[in-house]
């Protein structure tokens, strides 16, 4: 396999979106729209903006064989993404039924199926020749992030895991993190201030703070970096964009805080367009606008 530089380790699910007039109540029908079919899951956002964005990705996750397990495969190749270690499961790929009202707000039911599946045998199959990143979100099982990000340190090879959701992570796992990523909510379940992050054992923190940016958290401080100002269409997906932005900052030698500013940046600019993958730039993109 030519150089992978980045690993990307979580979900994929297809997102099967439907506009309702109102929300159904228990026992109810209501109509909605056609149908609309995007690729999603964390994971595999996360990997499709990294390599947008120039980096050298592979993806690894697993789907079913099914219709939404080709729509996915497909969108990460396209985008440039290595499929090697993308498994097909026995288990149908991951959905994410989605229904969106007229004020724009979204209910969302998740069946993970094949992510469920993603197992410590699928790391156990990598190979990490030239990585130098790793990035992980959950959405898939614990014990396989835990699996990866300690094979991934054993190499020195620099571990990030984006904790979304906010699950329990082994603490032998949190403390190998550089960065752990969390946005603000997550932040607060979790410590009582950005600083105090650093409490749960990992060597530095970032904290995603919507349209005010991120906040970058290492033993000598807290820096906070800007996203810039711009005008919100969509804000789904912005934090895996921003994860994929950080991995591709970070695997071409960026300092943390550097790589946290692009980003920022990147993670704006992709809320200014529809959906997650689809607004995801390029570097082009990144400097046209710089
Ligand atoms: P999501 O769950 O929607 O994917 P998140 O809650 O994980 O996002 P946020 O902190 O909301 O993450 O956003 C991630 C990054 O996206 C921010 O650090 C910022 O760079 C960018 N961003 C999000 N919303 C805006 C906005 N309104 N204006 C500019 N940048 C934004």
């Amino acid at each position: 396999m030519p150089t992978v530089t980045v690993l990307v380790l979580g979900s994929a699910n297809a997102d099967l979106v439907v506009s309702v007039p109102r929300r159904p109540a228990g026992g109810e029908t209501v109509l909605g729209g056609d149908t609309v079919v995007l690729p999603g899951g964390k994971g595999a956002n996360t990997a499709v903006a990294a390599a947008r964005l120039g980096a050298s990705v592979a993806f690894v996750g697993a789907v079913g064989a099914d219709q939404y397990g080709e729509l996915l495969r497909r969108s990460l190749s396209e985008s440039g993404v290595r499929t090697d270690f993308v498994r097909t499961s026995d288990r149908p790929t991951g959905l994410a039924y989605i229904t969106v009202t007229p004020d724009g707000e979204n209910s969302i039911v998740v069946a993970p199926g094949a992510n469920s599946d993603l197992g410590v045998s699928d790391v156990d199959a990598l190979t990490w020749d030239d990585v130098s990143v790793l990035v992980c979100s959950l959405e898939v099982p614990v014990p396989t992030v835990r699996h990866a990000v300690r094979a991934a340190a054993a190499r020195g090879v620099r571990p990030v895991l984006n904790l979304s959701p906010v699950v329990d992570v082994p603490a032998d796992t949190l403390a190998l993190l550089d960065p752990l990523i969390v946005n603000e909510h997550e932040a607060a379940s979790l410590a009582s201030s950005f600083a105090g992050l650093l409490d749960l054992g990992p060597r530095s923190a970032v904290v995603t703070l919507g349209a005010r940016g991120a906040a970058v958290v290492t033993p000598s401080g807290v820096v906070e970096v800007d996203a810039p100002e711009v005008s919100a269409v969509d804000t789904t997906g912005a934090g895996d964009a921003f994860a994929g932005a950080l991995a591709f900052g970070l695997s071409s030698g960026s300092s943390l805080v550097e790589a946290a500013r692009f980003a920022a940046r990147v993670a704006a600019l992709s809320v200014t367009a529809a959906g997650a993958q689809p607004s995801y730039p390029t570097s082009e993109d990144v400097r046209r606008t710089g």
